[in-house]
C-alpha cells in the first residue's frame, strides 16, 4: 500500500456507513480522488472542519492497487473558504466551478496547473460581490489549463490569423472562432466584439475587473461557456450544480427579475 501526501481540495461529500463519509477530492499532485474518511461521522475531532467543502489542505492517502476508494488518513486543513458560504450566488458558482472540475478529472501530468486554477478560482469566488463574473473566469481559466482554450486569435479549423478586432463567428463544438471561409462550413455563431475582448481578458493574466454585466450581457455569457463545457467536457451529458448556475436560479432568488419560466 503506497502512501499519497499532497495539496488537497474538498469538492463533494457524503456520508458512508454510520460513521465514516466518503470525499471527492481535487489533488494537486494526484487529480481527483475518492477517499474514506473513517470515523469522520462520529468523531470530530478526527477530521473536523477540514472536510467541509472547498476546504482545501495537506491530505495523506493510503492508496491500494486496483481499487478507486483510498483511505484518507489525515487531513491538515490550510483554508476554509467559509465567504463561499456566505451567498447563495458564491456557493452556486464554486458548486458549478468544482463539479466541472470533477467531470474533467484532470490526468496527473495536468494536474498541478489545473489545480492552481481551481484554487485562485475558489478564492476568488469566496471573497467576491460579483460571483457570476468570477465563475465565469474560473470555469474559462480551468478549461484553458487543461487544454481546452478557446481559439479566439486563429481560425480553429484552418488556422488563418483572424483579424485582431471586431466579431468572429464561433464554433463551441469545434473548440472557437472561425474565419469566414470555414464559418461557411461549420454551424457558428456570433461572438460580438466585447464578448472576444472579455474572453480575452479572462484567459490572460490581468487581475478580474471587480464589476459586473448588464442581465443580458450575463446571461449570454453563460450561455456561451455552457455551449463550450459542454461540447468539451461531458460530451452533452448534463450537470448538475453547472447546469443549475448557468439557469441562474440562485440570482433569481437573490432578488434579479424572474423570467417566465419561476
Ligand atoms: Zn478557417
Amino acid at each position: 500500500m503506497a502512501s499519497v501526501v499532497t495539496p488537497a481540495i474538498v469538492l463533494h461529500a457524503f456520508d458512508y456507513s454510520e460513521s465514516s463519509r466518503i470525499v471527492r477530492l481535487a489533488t494537486r499532485e494526484a487529480g481527483v480522488q475518492s477517499v474514506l474518511a473513517r470515523g469522520a461521522r462520529r468523531s470530530q475531532k478526527r477530521f473536523g472542519a477540514a472536510l467541509d467543502l472547498f476546504a482545501e489542505g495537506e491530505v495523506q492517502f493510503e492508496v491500494k492497487a486496483g481499487r478507486d476508494l483510498h483511505t484518507l488518513s489525515r487531513f491538515d486543513a490550510t483554508r476554509g473558504r467559509r465567504g463561499i458560504g456566505e451567498s447563495l450566488g458564491r456557493f452556486e458558482g464554486a458548486a458549478a466551478l468544482g463539479e466541472v472540475m470533477l467531470r474533467v478529472a484532470p490526468a496527473d501530468d495536468d494536474s498541478a496547473l489545473a489545480y492552481d486554477v481551481l484554487a485562485a478560482g475558489l478564492d476568488d469566488i469566496a471573497t467576491t460581490s460579483e460571483p457570476v463574473v468570477a465563475t465565469l473566469r474560473a470555469v474559462w481559466r480551468l478549461l484553458a489549463a487543461i487544454g481546452y482554450a478557446p481559439a479566439l486569435d486563429q481560425c480553429v479549423h484552418c488556422g488563418d490569423t483572424l483579424p485582431a478586432d471586431g466579431p468572429v463567428a464561433f464554433a463551441a463544438a469545434v473548440g472557437g472562432a472561425l474565419c469566414d471561409r470555414c464559418a461557411r462550413l461549420a454551424p457558428a455563431r456570433p461572438l460580438p466584439a466585447y464578448a472576444r475582448d472579455q474572453l480575452r481578458a479572462w484567459l490572460g493574466d490581468e487581475p478580474r475587473k471587480p464589476t459586473g454585466f448588464d442581465g443580458p450581457v450575463e446571461r449570454a455569457h453563460r450561455r456561451l461557456l455552457s455551449g463550450f463545457v459542454h461540447a468539451h467536457v461531458t460530451d452533452g451529458q448534463p450537470l448538475r450544480a453547472f447546469d443549475a448556475w448557468v439557469q441562474g436560479s440562485g440570482a433569481a432568488r437573490d432578488g434579479a427579475p424572474a423570467g417566465p419560466a419561476s
